[in-house]
């Protein structure tokens, strides 16, 4: 039995194991040279030693379960693959006013730093992570493990246990107003708030429920793969092409075709020997086929005959980013793995993004230092510096002029923090903005996790993991259900082929 996936993305990768697993033979085609998509890799080079290694995109990982679940599932030990360490300390906190708090995994010692720095009483803290973690419970079995789109979800226990809990969900309220009732200290409020970035919302408009996430990086837990985030990926495709798995780099899936009620072929494009090639790709017969591509495009793009389910494909878009990656001849003992320095005026910058499509004049900015753990990733007495600011996502802005406006914000506001004058430091530079992201690897409107999150319905707003009007086609990755963010790309994967 043959399986076709669309794109090399983690859940697509996560897709062709799991069905590698279940006997099929896969092929997974991927547009790019590489695999990943967002969860890629690459290097800058000042001089001929002098080398910057960074990961492109993710740069938090949390549930290392799911997928170290991928290896066990195929009987493999996952250190054999991949390894990682739980991180102690799990991210610092700038403001430009000189407060700085660090936020650590050991929750006592977390609510001792927001007693001294910010006079707020640990008690409220460990509410805060206590609620987080019931919603999480109620939540997990009922939206992350299922799928949303068949009666079965909805009719059984956990169902019962998250109807009966739903006002403890916080559903009809915004995290920020849940937030602003939980803590005094409005710095508090504010880095609660910034939870909401991790699904590319904004917290004045998603609902509570999504005090959710900070579950993940308190009480499971925030972790590091020693070799680089990177890693997951190229573990992943080792594993995928130890169970057989063809990926088929360069080849651009242009079409899918169906006939009646069935995927049977792809249309490809490709290069062999410096020639693009086209191809149908037939393998007769094809028994499935999953796509990894945003589901917009697959729709926009590889199926326009079919019927479009447009109120899911237009649903307003996630935020994008900004992000630039500077190689830095300079070390800061000030600075961890994760670093966020805030806006002073944390509505407004939401207001910028999501009213306005505008980036802010004083962006908060998350500051990623890998080489902080893995001393490899920059020359010696350096470090490799990601830069990423919330964006709005791509409406056509004339994103030249705004990243070189961002750009002076970024040098400015660190330099103030840092006390010293950062540009001079910046021995090399990319850039990633929200055109780019869309054209690499295909994000409808460069949006980092599909649909955005800012109403109450988002989650069955969110498209199925599998087709109504194919039997043998399925979907995965960000812009589908669960939603975006490697743990849900990874569950999304789950869904997916146990419905298979
Ligand atoms: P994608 O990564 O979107 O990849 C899709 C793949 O499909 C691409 O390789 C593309 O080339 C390929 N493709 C598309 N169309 C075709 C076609 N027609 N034919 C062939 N191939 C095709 N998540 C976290 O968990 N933690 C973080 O800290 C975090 N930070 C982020 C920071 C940035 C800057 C970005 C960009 C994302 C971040 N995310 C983070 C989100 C996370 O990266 C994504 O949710 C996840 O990687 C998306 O995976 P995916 O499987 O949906 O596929």
């Amino acid at each position: 039995m043959t399986a076709a996936v669309i794109g090399a993305g983690i859940a697509g990768i996560a897709a062709s194991i799991r069905l590698a697993v279940k006997g099929y033979d896969v092929d997974v085609y991927e547009a790019n040279a590489y695999p990943g998509g967002k969860l890629s890799s690459f290097e800058q080079q000042a001089g001929k030693l002098h080398t910057y290694r960074f990961d492109a995109g993710p740069s938090l990982f949390t549930m290392p379960h799911l997928v170290d679940e991928l290896f066990q599932l195929a009987g493999r030990n996952p250190a054999d693959y991949f390894e990682y360490i739980r991180l102690d300390e799990t991210c610092r906190y700038f403001w430009d006013d000189g407060t700085r708090l660090t936020a650590w995994s050991d929750h006592d010692r977390f609510g001792r730093e927001v007693e001294t720095v910010l006079g707020e009483p640990a008690r409220h803290l460990q509410e805060h992570l206590h609620d987080s973690a019931v919603k999480y419970d109620v939540t997990e079995k009922l939206f992350l493990h299922r799928s949303l789109h068949k009666a079965s979800t909805w009719l059984n226990r956990d169902a019962l246990r998250g109807y009966l809990n739903l006002p403890r969900l916080g559903v009809f309220g915004t995290m920020n107003e849940a937030n602003e009732r939980r803590f005094q200290h409005p710095k508090l409020v504010q880095l609660f708030n910034r939870y909401a970035t991790y699904n590319g919302s904004d917290p004045y408009q998603t609902p509570a429920t999504m005090n959710i996430i900070p579950h993940l990086e308190y009480n499971i837990g925030a972790f590091f793969p020693t070799g680089g985030m990177i890693s997951i990926t190229n573990s992943l495709v080792r594993l995928a092409e130890d169970l057989g798995v063809r990926f088929h780099f360069n080849t651009r899936v242009t079409e899918i075709v169906t006939e009646g009620k069935k995927v049977i072929g792809l249309h490809t494009k490709g290069r062999a020997g410096g020639a693009e090639v086209e191809q149908l790709v037939n393998p007769a017969p094809l028994a499935l086929c999953i796509s990894n591509m945003d589901v917009v495009n697959t729709f926009r793009k590889l199926l326009p005959d079919a019927r479009q389910p447009e109120r899911i494909l237009r649903q307003p878009k996630s935020s994008s980013g900004l992000i630039f990656y500077w190689g830095i001849k300079r070390e800061f003992a000030e600075l961890g793995l994760h670093n966020i320095f805030f806006s002073n005026d944390y509505r407004a910058e939401f207001d910028s993004l999501f009213g306005r499509n505008e980036l802010h004049n004083d962006p908060t900015i998350y500051l990623n230092i890998t080489s902080k753990y893995k001393p490899d990733d920059a020359p010696s007495g350096c470090e490799n510096w990601f830069i990423l600011l919330n964006a709005p996502n791509n409406t056509g802005q004339d994103w030249d002029a705004i990243i070189q406006q961002a750009r002076r914000d970024v040098i400015r506001k660190l330099s103030h923090n840092l006390g010293v004058d950062i540009e001079p430091l910046i021995e090399t530079e990319s850039v990633l903005d929200p055109r780019s992201i869309e054209s690499r690897t295909s994000s409808s409107q460069g949006a980092l996790y599909g649909n955005s999150s800012n109403n109450r319905f988002a989650a069955f707003l969110r498209h199925a993991n599998f087709s109504r009007q194919f039997n043998n086609m399925y979907f995965v990755g960000g812009s589908v259900h669960p939603g975006g963010g490697i743990p849900l790309c990874l569950l999304s994967a789950k869904i997916a082929t146990e419905m298979v």
